[in-house]
């Protein structure tokens, strides 16, 4: 398979360049130049795969030249070991809603299904490729921790981590800094979440530096990402065995939903997707009013989806407008100008496949209440978003993406319903061990010579 981007389509990459560099030059994100649909066929083939073996027949439909098949497999392998769960997902009923367990991996958030493929995938590439290699990421909490995980104590890869500084939870925050190996570095950025972001991509257009450093990303806007995350959605449609499926998904960069958005491209018969988020609601505002204007970032007992512009909504601007690199270009100028409205006719388009509600601050506190008390069940608060959105837009038969173990955000459990659930043991350790971390001022100067510094 061959790609493109999305600001210059008449490029074309193969998946190492698009997995290794995250984003193209001109700051486009990279996509597919020809999406492939399954059949009918393929999909009965793969309704009796089970989670290894789809997560082969899917991702290698991206990968191309890449990497063999049997390789790919065994990385896929690898990858899902350290799982809690057999079958690396679980699926839950509570009264109609189903909900889709996706945090039983090593850091307790949905990042790690992605995660772990790529650290291993980014292995591979440098058993491969002699050289040496430094992530950069920005985490609202939770990418941090899975990419640290993946990646710690790897030869030949550095991993710097920007979360915003006092705006995670203290138990995201503990995951991350009390790994204790001299290939991971915690960077604090005195910001909010978009800041660091910012810097991340401030970094990358700098050419001189990214290439220096030999630069990459694993944030959501990375397409081996996207790719390791349509699986589940595959997956949960088969175990489930309806007609057609719809998923509501606590949203903060786009990621996971896109994800979602490219099995059905793809040839799932999904039916609806909703976008659920807090009172960072652009999302909801955007979908359904085409009012993509961005406000403050408030802070929300759902850190991971305190989020104002979704890096990865770009790669659907692209697919509604024909993929049109031109026109895509041009819009995102208006977003980085905050002055971008979707016209109705778009509008109409991603209306055809999503939804969206927000809940705010009380409500995502209700509905963990409700739900412990009803269905005995504790919810973290970004799953409790995605319960409440389909709540609110009276979809009941819908699969609901849990991201999140709730012992990760005990204050909101502790709000909610003064309990909080206890870690799994595998990861007590971390609430007690140093912690070790480097603030900096929100500047992209200091943050690069603090890498310049570190390699
Ligand atoms: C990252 C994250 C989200 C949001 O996912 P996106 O891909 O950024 O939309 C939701 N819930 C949790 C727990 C997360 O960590």
């Amino acid at each position: 398979m061959k790609y493109t981007s999305t600001r210059n389509n008449t490029n074309e990459f193969t998946f190492e360049k698009v997995f290794i560099k995250g984003l193209s030059d001109e700051g486009g994100l990279f996509v597919p130049k020809d999406l492939k649909k399954f059949s009918d066929e393929d999909l009965k083939k793969f309704a009796k795969l089970d989670y290894n073996n789809l997560a082969t027949e899917i991702i290698f439909q991206f990968s191309g030249s890449f990497i063999t098949k049997e390789k790919l497999h065994q990385l896929i392998i690898k990858s899902y070991k350290k799982f809690r769960e057999k079958n690396i997902v679980k699926i839950i009923d509570i009264e109609g809603i189903k909900l889709l367990e996706l945090f039983h991996g090593p850091t307790l958030a949905f990042k790690d299904i992605a995660m772990q493929f790529i650290g291993n995938l980014y292995e591979y590439y440098l058993e491969k490729n002699n050289h040496k290699i430094n992530i950069i990421v920005a985490t609202s909490g939770d990418t941090g921790a899975a990419a640290i995980d993946a990646i710690k104590g790897k030869k030949n890869i550095n991993i710097f981590v920007l979360h915003p500084q006092n705006k995670i939870s203290s138990v995201q925050r503990k995951i991350m800094t009390t790994v204790d190996e001299n290939n991971v570095f915690n960077i604090a950025v005195d910001g909010n979440f978009d800041d660091c972001q910012n810097i991340v991509k401030q970094m990358f257009s700098d050419l001189d530096f990214s290439k220096s450093i030999n630069m990459s990303g694993v944030n959501s806007i990375n397409w081996a990402r996207i790719i390791a995350q349509s699986v589940y959605y595959f997956y949960t449609y088969f175990k489930l065995g309806k007609e057609t499926i719809s998923f509501s998904v606590p949203t903060g960069n786009f990621g996971d939903v896109f994800a979602g958005y490219l099995a059905k491209k793809m040839g799932l018969p999904i039916d609806k997707l909703i976008v659920a988020t807090n009172d960072n609601d652009i999302l909801h505002r955007a979908i359904s009013k085409g009012d993509y204007i961005s406000k403050e970032v408030k802070e929300t007992f759902s850190p991971s989806m305190d989020i104002q512009l979704a890096s990865n909504f770009e790669r659907l601007i692209y697919y509604i407008n024909d993929s049109d690199s031109q026109k895509t270009s041009e819009i995102m100028k208006k977003v980085k100008k905050n002055s971008y409205k979707i016209e109705k006719n778009n509008l109409d388009i991603i209306q055809k496949d999503f939804l969206s509600e927000s809940c705010n601050e009380k409500e995502t506190l209700d509905i963990i209440k409700k739900n412990y008390k009803e269905n005995n069940i504790i919810l973290d608060p970004h799953t409790a978003v995605g319960v409440g959105a389909a709540k609110k837009l009276s979809f009941n038969d819908c699969v609901v993406l849990s991201t999140a173990h709730p012992c990760k955000f005990p204050d909101a459990t502790k709000k909610a319903i003064n309990v909080h659930e206890k870690l799994p043991k595998e990861l007590r350790h971390v609430l007690d061990k140093d912690e070790n971390f480097q603030v900096l001022k929100n500047n992209t100067e200091d943050v690069k010579n603090f890498i310049k510094s570190k390699i």
